[in-house]
């Protein structure tokens, strides 16, 4: 039989949120003449896959990214039928299943390029696909010097649909503009020369979050926007240029209180010493769920709208926290981890600084077994 009851712990997906956000970067692809990619790779960031890519296109984004082929035919699964782009490269024994779910491909290798090519004509399909150049990640994709080699090869495959061309910045976010202006004329030299050999790709894109908030003059005919999606722009700069608004909360509730005498250790390796009488808690969120062990002795949290800090170490599925500053407080009192609570807000972006990550890697590490919720 299906559970009567909730855990206590649950990330919240304000939908209201993503697709105000989605609004903002449309109204700034549409004033730049360009499409909008929503990146919603990794579950969406943690967020859901599913129901992100459907608030997505509710809102007006024109495409998605994703990165494995997985991802792209849940989506199909699921009735979207907007172009799903995997942003990453996969295997050519992918093909079949990227073709048959109608997945616009990157290619950055001849083997795929006629694997895909392959399966399109025994699917008797056309199937899109994106060029992807590597202009100075050096990740994947082909190098500029060998793309006229690599289309006399590919281009005319009669499998393929050449609908784009793309590439990736390595340092847009760090704000190191000389490096990336320099991998954008890279770029459009290369499709330039492209083009003048005959090699036409009708969708040129470069630029992720950073170059659609900051860099009109780089979007080209489509910006491809993850982070910034969920209310965080790549970079504390960019902060207010855009109205942003964070998408996930997490909480959970104190499961245990109680009072420990002063010089008592608290959790494994003892490395947290009661220094008076303490009230302690115990929160059921752990870096199981995806929070990170580094907070441990680090981090805070929100209780009755004050900060209570972790003491010793987090485990894989509780925290302990101090509660002793905090009056009245009783199990089944809401502890907020990401989000607000009286006036104080913790931020993805604080917890990331905390403990020398992005916010990226706090979103997406949220594992399964958090309940989300949305609203
Ligand atoms: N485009 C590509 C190819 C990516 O790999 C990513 C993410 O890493 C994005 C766009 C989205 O980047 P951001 O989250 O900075 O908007």
């Amino acid at each position: 039989p299906p559970l009567t009851t909730c855990g206590p712990t649950k990330a919240e997906v304000d939908l209201t949120a993503f697709r105000d956000n989605v609004k903002a970067f449309k109204n700034i692809a549409v004033d730049s003449d360009s499409r909008l990619m929503a990146v919603i790779k990794t579950n969406a960031y943690g967020h859901g896959v599913v129901p992100i890519g459907h608030a997505a296109i509710e809102a007006g984004a024109d495409r998605l990214g994703v990165t494995t082929v997985e991802e792209g035919a849940l989506l199909r699964e699921n009735g979207i039928d907007v172009p799903i782009h995997i942003l990453s490269t996969i295997m050519p024994a992918q093909a079949t299943d990227a073709v048959t779910y109608d997945l616009t491909v990157s290619v950055s290798s001849s083997e795929l390029a006629e694997a895909i090519h392959a399966a399109a004509v025994s699917q008797e399909k056309t199937a899109p696909v994106h060029l992807k150049l590597d202009t100075g990640l050096h990740r994947f994709g082909i190098a500029p010097e060998y793309a006229r080699e690599f289309c006399r090869s590919c281009y005319h495959l009669s499998g393929l649909f050449w609908e784009g061309i793309y590439t990736h910045f390595s340092s847009a976010d760090e704000g190191l503009w000389e490096t990336t202006e320099k991998q954008f004329s890279l770029f459009m030299d290369t499709v330039l020369d492209l083009n003048e050999c005959g090699y036409n790709f009708p969708i040129r894109h470069a630029g992720a979050s950073t170059i659609a908030i900051e860099r009109r003059d780089m979007h080209l005919d489509m910006i491809r926007t993850g982070v910034a999606l969920f209310g965080y722009p790549p970079e504390v700069r960019q902060q207010g240029m855009v109205p942003l608004k964070p998408v996930m909360a997490l909480k959970s509730r104190i499961l245990h209180v109680r009072t420990l005498p002063p010089n008592s250790s608290v959790g494994y390796g003892g490395n947290y010493v009661t220094s008076g009488y303490e009230k302690l808690a115990i929160v059921p969120v752990g870096h199981g769920d995806g929070y990170k062990r580094a907070l441990s002795n680090k981090g805070e949290v929100l209780v009755r709208g004050k900060r209570a800090a972790i003491a010793g170490e987090i485990s894989l599925d509780q925290m302990i926290i101090n509660v002793t500053h905090i009056s009245d407080v009783q199990e089944e009192d809401e502890v907020v981890l990401i989000g607000c609570q009286g006036g104080d807000t913790i931020s993805a972006r604080e917890i990331a600084e905390k403990v020398d990550s992005i916010v990226d890697e706090v979103l997406a590490s949220l594992m399964e077994r958090v309940n989300r919720v949305y609203k």
